[in-house]
């Protein structure tokens, strides 16, 4: 787990295309990119292109209500576009407790095989 923090992370720096990621989804708004430590054989992470503050769910206020919706319904485009007709699991982790490492918010979309519940 990683220390809560506003300060800028790695995701800052696929955004400005400082260091390679494989990009599968990209508008104004959000950018899709494969997780380097894969859980499952389709681990994508969903991010706003803007922090505005939005380190994690917990932080986040009325105004951050369109781009939360945003980071869901490109959740959707790309399990779509992944080809998961049989399902997938969306996750956010926040906080120590929820093993979030990166302070940037995520949302993960998971899938291409069963997943499992509870999920520990
Ligand atoms: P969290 O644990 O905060 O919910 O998820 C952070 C995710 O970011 C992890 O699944 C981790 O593998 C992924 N990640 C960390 N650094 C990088 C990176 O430099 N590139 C990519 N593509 N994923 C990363």
């Amino acid at each position: 787990a990683a220390v809560p923090s506003d300060s800028p992370t790695i995701f800052d720096k696929i955004i400005n295309k400082e260091i390679p990621a494989t990009v599968v989804f990209e508008n104004d708004k959000v950018l899709a990119f494969r997780d380097i430590t894969p859980q499952a054989p389709t681990h994508i992470l969903i991010i706003p292109k803007v922090k505005d503050g939005l380190t994690g769910l917990s932080k986040a206020d009325e105004r951050h209500c369109e781009i939360l919706g945003q980071l869901l319904y490109t959740a959707k485009l790309v399990a779509k576009q992944e080809g998961l007709d049989d399902g997938f699991r969306i996750v956010i982790n926040d906080g120590p407790n929820g093993c979030q490492s990166v302070y940037h918010i995520h949302v993960h979309l998971i899938g291409g095989r069963q997943m499992n519940w509870p999920p520990g």
